[in-house]
């Protein structure tokens, strides 16, 4: 769509600026139009350059765009043969309308260039010589042939048993995605899923019964697909996911999403890879495939990804966490009303040697690594023991406080993961009550049965649970109520909107509000001003986080005095 965008527009540009640049009547404003064809030239280079970028409704602003400099062509052309001639860049727009739209959008945009081109003719007073006839009427023609021209490479690109698009489609769609993805560094993921034992079931059923059941996977998986991801056949019993924009470590929730939605007593595998600088297409499905050559061949109904060249650095994270390169820092949690500190949350680092000394590298650097990789169970249990382990301490030296500790998905789909908590418990000697569990809201979202089973376990026994970074995820107010949440900790987006002449923050107010009616406790993310803070105490907000109190810091160095809080001046 760029493309062809971009290139008509600088074709328009520097055909108007030739044909002004002939002899005209006198009277025609020539300065003036050669400015506008230098901002469809601009437009057209700007257009090609970073395309990509554009969302997709800002091709109906760039059509409209196009008209309207159209206009200007042959209102400017002064009514002569140059009027004439623009009306002849109306047929760029209609070689564009059913290119880039369905058929209502595109009759629309056809019926606006037509429109377009009479109107001026007639402003011009150039309707004569069969005008309104010919060029309109051409336009017509030529948006309906290309019309039907793109409707066919679509059915070609279409499978007709599921209605999905097949292997064709998959290789284009997924040829833009990596190239936007190496302009605009977005993450590009695919999932190969392929039912299980397909061929006893084909010829059990003969091929008719086979038919059904792609029709009914198909049926099944489409309305489960979300904003970003894509859904093709590529190929016999074969189904691909394309994921645009979510991380890899969102991946496996994708295809767990699409595996629990089987026609009963069917199964299926899944192989995951995600894109890589210098990836093509077939590196991209050869690698997804041999991930899915590794989950049949552990056993089917299972997922597994291929981490391409990031293997090398997954291995490099275990050796790291075997190692004990890890550590962990604490941040304060305070009582917003009082000032005392009640808690603290545990963060991960990397202390990471090097020739120069040490350098601490921070958990978003190497968490979605170890998430994908399954590193994350060893590190986040190691996170746990220590972060156990260190408020037992300080409980000893008279300091009785709350530990939270961030839970990956992966970790809680592990079988054992209620039993591993409690027994962390156990052996460190932490009561439960002085542990809570940090899980982001899509995490909660995604689980299982099998996961809400381990947190009801976990919550019977005395350990809350938190929703992490509130309000980033998909979860309304109104679904609070179901989730198996004790705190729920709100985003530090929506504190840093807080400023110091804020004095009311209706959302922020509700979600306390909403929150606080629950019987949850509501803890603030990321107060960096004292301000926010009264602010969110005068809102009702329980307790508070931020660089205002403390970064996180390791276990020596964190200060546990009260902070000094005083009370929201009002004015
Ligand atoms: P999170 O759970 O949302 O942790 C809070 C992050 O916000 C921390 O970043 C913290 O340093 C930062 N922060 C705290 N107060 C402020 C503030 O006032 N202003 C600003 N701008 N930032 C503030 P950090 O330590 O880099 O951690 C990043 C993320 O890494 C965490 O986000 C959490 O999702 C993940 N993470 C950290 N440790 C672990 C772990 O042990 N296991 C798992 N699964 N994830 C972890
Ligand atoms: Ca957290
Ligand atoms: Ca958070």
């Amino acid at each position: 769509m760029a493309t062809t965008a971009g290139v008509l527009y600088f074709f328009a540009g520097l055909l108007t600026l030739l044909a002004f640049a002939l002899p005209q009547k006198a009277g025609v404003p020539v300065e003036f139009v050669r400015k506008i064809s230098y901002c469809g030239l601009g437009s057209g280079v700007a257009i090609l350059l970073f395309g990509a970028r554009i969302p997709r409704w800002g091709y109906h602003l760039l059509l409209l765009l196009g008209n309207a400099f159209i206009i200007i062509g042959v209102y400017e052309g002064g009514g002569g043969t140059t009027s004439i001639a623009c009306t002849t860049l109306f047929m760029f727009v209609a070689v564009d309308v059913f290119f880039f739209f369905a058929w209502p959008w595109a009759v629309l945009h056809l019926a606006i260039a037509v429109g377009s081109c009479v109107g001026s003719l007639a402003l011009v007073g150039a309707l004569g010589d069969g005008q309104v006839i010919i060029t309109p009427g051409a336009l017509i023609a030529v948006a309906l042939v290309v019309g039907r021209l793109v409707r066919a490479a679509d059915a070609a690109e279409t499978d007709p048993l599921t209605r999905l698009s097949n292997r064709r489609g998959l290789e284009r769609v997924l040829g833009q995605s990596l190239a936007r993805a190496a302009q605009t560094d977005t993450t590009v993921t695919l999932v190969v899923l392929d039912i299980d034992h397909f061929k006893t079931v084909n010829d059990a059923l003969g091929p008719v019964g086979g038919d059904r059941l792609l029709r009914s996977v198909a049926q099944a998986w489409r309305p489960l697909l979300r904003e970003g991801e894509s859904l093709s056949r590529h190929g016999g019993d074969e189904f691909a996911l394309l994921l645009v924009g979510s991380p890899l470590a969102d991946a496996p929730a994708a295809a767990k999403r699409m595996r629990d939605a089987m026609p009963s007593g069917t199964t299926c595998s899944a192989g995951i890879t995600a894109a890589e600088p210098g990836d093509t297409v077939s590196l991209l499905i050869g690698r997804a495939d041999a991930a899915l050559y590794e989950a049949k061949r552990s056993g089917r109904n299972c997922t597994t990804i291929h981490e391409g060249n990031r293997g090398a650095e997954a291995a490099e994270l275990r050796r790291a966490v075997a190692d004990g390169e890890m550590a962990v820092f604490y941040q304060p949690v305070v009582d917003l009303r009082t000032g005392d500190v009640t808690g603290v949350e545990a963060l991960v680092r990397w202390i990471r040697p090097g020739p120069t000394g040490p350098t601490i590298v921070p958990p978003d650097s190497f968490i979605p690594l170890a998430e994908a990789s399954g590193v994350i169970d060893v590190l986040g249990r190691w996170v746990l023991v220590e972060a156990c382990r260190q408020t037992v301490a300080w409980s000893a030296s008279g300091s009785r406080l709350v530990v939270n500790v961030n839970v990956s998905g992966r970790e809680l789909t592990e079988p054992t993961y209620a039993a591993d908590v409690l027994a962390v418990l156990a052996t460190t000697g932490l009561p439960a009550r002085q542990l809570v569990l940090e899980l982001t809201e899509t995490t909660l979202e995604g689980t299982s049965a099998g996961a809400c089973a381990a947190l009801a376990t976990l919550r019977r026994s005395g350990v809350r649970v938190a929703i992490d970074d509130f309000g980033t995820g998909y979860s309304s107010l109104s679904r609070l109520d179901g989730l198996p949440v004790d705190v729920i900790k709100i985003d530090r987006s929506f504190v840093s909107k807080l400023t110091a002449d804020t004095t009311r923050a209706p959302l922020v107010a509700a979600i306390i509000a909403m929150a606080g009616a629950m019987g949850l406790t509501v803890v603030a993310e990321g107060i960096e001003d004292l301000h926010q803070a009264q602010l969110l105490d005068s809102l009702g907000c329980n307790e508070g986080q931020g660089y205002w109190f403390d970064r996180p810091l390791p276990a020596s160095q964190l200060n546990l005095a009260s902070r000094p809080l005083g009370v929201l001046a009002t004015g």
